[in-house]
């Protein structure tokens, strides 16, 4: 019968020589192969020790950011969550209370946050949607882990520390138009960054 991608090889079966039934030639063929392959460039490295370079817009772990004053810049009003093609963004919201300015931005915070990496693409959609600049993508790589509960990040490893030097760098992910846009201060609605 034809093939129909014109791949199939017809076997032949057959006799070998006394060479072939010797099998040297085939074993020397083979460590030639293995030999070559040792001074070539390595294609891996060795992880975690060594890393590769990262695009400035890899799309890696999440942050949630804080304003230059540190309060958490989240509103929780959920459009990251209605954004989100894999529906791993829950959140509960609840109103801030007095004197709680300098933790929380708007008079609204996610109480709640939680991200299921498990169910994340990472595709990026979320801080997209983000009206407050909060939740951005980072070049940080989501561990490993055994248990598929311990995917689930919540507040405590998604907002970024409250310590200024420790804060998540997220500035590489935006585009020069960005940038120059929260140069004017009449246009932004959300200058603090
Ligand atoms: S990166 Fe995409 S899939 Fe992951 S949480 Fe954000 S919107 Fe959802
Ligand atoms: S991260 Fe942004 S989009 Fe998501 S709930 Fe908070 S403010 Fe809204």
């Amino acid at each position: 019968m034809q093939s129909l991608t014109g791949r199939s090889r017809i076997v032949v079966n057959k006799k070998m020589n006394f060479m072939e039934k010797l099998y040297l030639p085939a074993v020397m063929g083979g460590l030639m192969i293995t030999i070559r392959h040792l001074f070539r460039r390595k294609v891996t490295v060795s992880y975690p020790e060594q890393t590769r370079p990262f695009s400035p817009v890899y799309r890696g772990m999440h942050v949630l950011k804080r304003d230059e004053n540190g309060a958490e810049r989240c509103t929780a009003c959920g459009l990251c969550a209605v954004a989100c093609p894999a529906e791993a963004i829950t959140m509960e919201a609840a109103e801030r209370k007095k004197g709680e300015e300098r933790l929380y931005r708007e008079e609204k915070y996610a109480k709640v946050y939680e991200i299921n990496m498990l169910r994340c693409i990472f595709c990026g959609l979320c801080e997209e949607a983000c009206p407050k600049e909060s939740i951005f993508l980072t070049n940080r790589i989501t561990p490993a882990d055994y248990k598929r509960e311990n995917f689930v990040y919540g507040k405590d490893r998604l907002v970024e520390p409250f310590d200024p030097s420790k804060r998540v760098d997220v500035s590489e992910r935006q585009t020069t138009q960005v940038k120059e846009f929260k140069k004017h201060k009449e246009y932004t609605h959300n200058r603090l960054f």
